[in-house]
C-alpha cells in the first residue's frame, strides 16, 4: 500500500479499459449505449468507490477484499454497491465479444449437456431467469462444484458462495 505524509492511501481504482471499441458490438449493444453504460455508469461506481474508501479503513484495499469485507453489512451497504458494480461492470465486458456466438468449444458444450440437457435449454433457461429478475440485477451462468447452473442476483449483488464460480454474466438492469 503507497502512503502519502498523512498516512492516507493514494493508490485509487481505476476503471480498466473496454476489451473492444465502443462500436464493436453494433447492431447488438449500440455505442450510444456502451458509451453511456461504461463511459457514466461503469467510471461512476469506480469515482464514487474512491470517494467512499478514502481515508477509509478500505482506503487501498482491492476490489474483491472490499467486496467481501463488506458484503451483507447494512451499514456498509454504499461501498459494497459501488465495489460490487464496478466488478461486475468489468466481468460483464469481458463476457461479451464483438462478433461472439458461433460453435460452443467441445469441453463446454459437453459440460452444458450435462448439467441443461441441451445448449438451446441452457440459453432458455438463462433468458428466462434473466427475463424474471424483477427491477435491476444480473443474471448469471455458474459453475458449481461441478455443475453448471443459471441464478439471479438483485442490484449489485453477485454470485459470492465459496465454490461458485461465476462464468459469464447478463447485465439486466435498465440501463443496459
Ligand atoms: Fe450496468
Amino acid at each position: 500500500m503507497i502512503r502519502n505524509d498523512k498516512n492516507e492511501s493514494v493508490v485509487s481504482h481505476v476503471l480498466p479499459s473496454l476489451p473492444y471499441a465502443e462500436t464493436a458490438l453494433e447492431p447488438v449493444i449500440s455505442a450510444n449505449t456502451i458509451g453511456f453504460h461504461f463511459g457514466k455508469h461503469h467510471q461512476g461506481y469506480v469515482d464514487n468507490l474512491n470517494k467512499l474508501a478514502a481515508g477509509t479503513e478500505f482506503a487501498g484495499f482491492p476490489l474483491e477484499k472490499i467486496i467481501t469485507m463488506t458484503v451483507g453489512k447494512a451499514d456498509k451497504a454504499a461501498i459494497f454497491n459501488n465495489a460490487a458494480q464496478t466488478w461486475n461492470h468489468t466481468f460483464y465486458w469481458r463476457s461479451l465479444r464483438p462478433k461472439g456466438g458461433g460453435d460452443v468449444p467441445a469441453v463446454l458444450k459437453h459440460k452444458i449437456e450435462a448439467s441443461f440437457g441441451t445448449l438451446e435449454a441452457c440459453k432458455k433457461e438463462w433468458a428466462s431467469v434473466a427475463m424474471a429478475q424483477f427491477g435491476s440485477g444480473w443474471a448469471w451462468l455458474v459453475l458449481d462444484g461441478d455443475q453448471l447452473k443459471v441464478v439471479r442476483t438483485s442490484n449489485a449483488d453477485m454470485p459470492i458462495t465459496p465454490g461458485v464460480k461465476p462464468l459469464l454474466t447478463i447485465d439486466v438492469w435498465e440501463h443496459a
